[in-house]
């Protein structure tokens, strides 16, 4: 639920509380913009609009996100921390995913189509050099894929 408050003048300066677990979705004050700071979408509420509409507006929005996972990180192996660091990107911490981004990466090379049930996940031990709680990404019949920045979550937005 979100708590609205509009100045004297009528210009949508809005303050706007959210319980804690919709912390991560947030208005911009300058913007009008109310954003998942999870998933990076954004959502441009019309105005002037009535109140009880742009309030429902909004709630639509945060309901669709009010669930969303902040994204991982993954970054390939390689022969050092540097090089593997510059490989990082960041997606939806899905394992469906996951395995998109590891067949777009594989396919070039000719490997045959990547399944769930090849991709294995478990704790690499948590590494302070780059603060990631790490999880190595291995493939059956293919080795080391990668590393990511913590464990898989079931959904995503
Ligand atoms: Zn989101």
């Amino acid at each position: 639920m979100l708590l609205f408050k509009f100045n004297k003048e009528k210009e949508p300066e809005v303050v706007m509380e959210t319980p804690q677990n919709t912390s991560h979705i947030v208005f911009g004050i300058h913007d009008n913009l109310l954003e998942c700071s999870h998933c990076g979408k954004v959502f441009l509420p019309k105005i002037p609009a009535k109140i009880d509409d742009f309030v429902a507006e909004c709630n639509k929005f945060v309901a669709q996100h009010e669930n969303c996972k902040p994204l991982m990180k993954l970054r390939e192996h390689r022969g050092n921390l540097a090089e593997s660091m510059a490989t990082v990107i960041e997606i939806p911490p899905t394992l469906e995913a996951l395995k998109t981004v590891i067949n777009n990466e594989l396919s070039v090379f000719g490997v045959p189509e990547i399944t769930d049930n090849m991709i294995r996940i478990e704790p690499y031990g948590f590494d302070k050099r780059i603060n990631w709680n790490t999880h190595i990404v291995m493939i059956a019949g293919y080795g080391v894929y990668g590393y990511i920045d913590g464990p898989l979550q079931e959904t995503s937005c």
